[in-house]
């Protein structure tokens, strides 16, 4: 019988349905696709992070903060070109991932995009800058991935 992978001095035919290693009882873990060592079904929740309700909350007011309000006040000072518009996208989508605890999601882009183009529009910015600001806060959350 091969070795558990984890306690050389136990024997088993149970193997992780991940990494095939074989794994006696202490180190299974039952998942719905079958047995797993402890190491592979330690590792799926924190693969598969999926952003909570509260996080996309806090990612909005965030990013209506600063995308919405900063364009605003971009205009209102009469500084709305578009590649001032372009840095407010990349501190919007800075502002919804630190809102979200880190996180790096579609739909935290698609909340810190519609922010900004919400307030680009509504401000009278023109249609450049808000494209321009809207591409920079949703190319900059789902980019640089750590
Ligand atoms: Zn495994
Ligand atoms: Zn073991």
């Amino acid at each position: 019988m091969p070795q558990c992978a984890f306690h050389p001095t136990a024997e088993t035919n149970v193997r992780c349905v991940e990494c095939d290693r074989p794994i006696c009882p202490k180190d299974m873990v039952q998942t719905p696709v079958g047995y797993k060592c402890k190491e592979c079904a330690r590792q799926l929740p924190s693969a598969r992070r999926s952003v909570k309700p509260k996080q996309l909350a806090l990612a909005a007011l965030a990013s209506a903060a600063v995308g919405t309000g900063g364009a605003f006040l971009l205009a209102a000072i009469g500084f709305g070109y578009w590649f001032v518009l372009l840095g407010l996208g990349v501190v919007t989508g800075e502002a919804a991932r630190r809102a979200s605890d880190g996180h790096r999601s579609a739909a935290i882009a698609a909340v810190a995009g519609i922010a900004v183009a919400i307030g680009a529009y509504l401000s009278g910015l023109g249609i450049v800058s808000m494209a321009v600001a809207t591409i920079a806060a949703v190319v900059y959350v789902l980019s640089n991935r750590w």
